[in-house]
């Protein structure tokens, strides 16, 4: 195919089998069987891959938009059945603990408001599907799942690593912002004497300052995770691809989102990188878009 038509069409760059004007008459000089010379296919191929390298990282951003929209529709579901819940519990929000069915044992239901059993050898930690608060308001189901649940590696102590998911190993992806952050290096919420370890735990919905801003529900990346004997870990789930597990949040690829279920009953996406990135020991001050506890500044609570 290469030359058989002369040197003079070669040197245009392309086959005048394909690119014939109009009212051209055939002089016999013409390749003999159809198709592309080398550099036709190598532009090709280039343009092929220049497309394909810009439409990608759009295509994987899509993707992610749709995990981040399952999300969103889920805490709006575990909202409706939050609002039941209070409706039976004399106006209250769930307590973050749980009594197992039968045998009386308490858990801690911080992360397991509701969804499935965790493996048998969780079950010394977490609640069964059934002693979750949840249970009776919306049945164990995917609705507890994040698409983009990458589990945790270090958990405060004593309990075990989630791996490869929260919502495999624990069956829910969603936790319950429900305090628990006083041995962490940041020394706990700064919160008023009524805001005790535990939160909104047990309050009413009217008790959050300011129910559009008070997070009632998020996923690990809003926060850091650890113990007084373990380094704390942040991690990434959503927007994220490799490791999930950060030791060092300012250096890291700065990723740090979470779907947001606020009392008022509204979900947002929010990115915690920036209050991250200004204190990795506590991002818990209080911002335009969010609140994490009372505050005893109530001018924190100003826009
Ligand atoms: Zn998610």
């Amino acid at each position: 195919m290469f030359g058989k038509g002369g040197d003079h069409w070669l040197m245009c760059g392309f086959d005048r089998h394909h690119w014939r004007l109009p009212g051209h008459k055939p002089t016999g000089r013409e390749p003999v069987a159809g198709g592309f010379t080398l550099i036709e296919l190598l532009v090709v191929i280039t343009i092929i891959g220049i497309l394909a390298s810009m439409l990608l990282p759009s295509l994987s951003r899509a993707k992610e938009k749709a995990r981040t929209a399952t999300c969103i529709n889920n805490l709006h579901q575990m909202s409706v059945a939050l609002k039941l819940y209070v409706d039976d519990h004399d106006d209250k929000l769930p307590s973050i603990r749980a009594r197992e069915p039968g045998a009386g044992t308490v858990k801690l239901t911080r992360m397991t408001l509701g969804g499935f059993d965790p493996l048998p050898a969780l079950l010394e930690h977490f609640p069964s599907a059934r002693a979750r608060p949840l249970y009776r308001y919306l049945p164990p189901s995917e609705v507890f799942k994040c698409p983009a649940d990458k589990g945790q590696r270090t958990l405060p102590c004593p309990l075990p690593s989630l791996k490869p998911s929260n919502f495999e190993t624990i069956g829910c992806s969603y936790q319950y912002n429900a305090g628990g952050l006083t041995t962490l290096a940041g020394g706990g919420f700064r919160h008023t004497p009524e805001d005790t370890a535990e939160g909104i735990a047990e309050k009413a919905e009217s008790w959050a300052p300011n129910p559009v801003r008070y997070i009632l529900m998020h996923e690990p990346p809003a926060r850091l995770y650890g113990c007084t004997t373990s380094p704390p870990q942040w991690y990434q789930w959503h927007y994220v691809q490799g490791s999930s597990d950060i030791s060092d949040p300012v250096t890291a690829r700065q990723e740090f989102v979470s779907p947001i279920l606020f009392v008022d009953g509204h979900v947002a996406i929010h990115d915690f990188s920036k209050a991250l990135s200004i204190d990795p020991y506590y991002p818990y001050e209080a911002t335009r878009e969010w609140i994490w506890y009372k505050p005893l500044d109530s001018q924190a609570l100003d826009p």
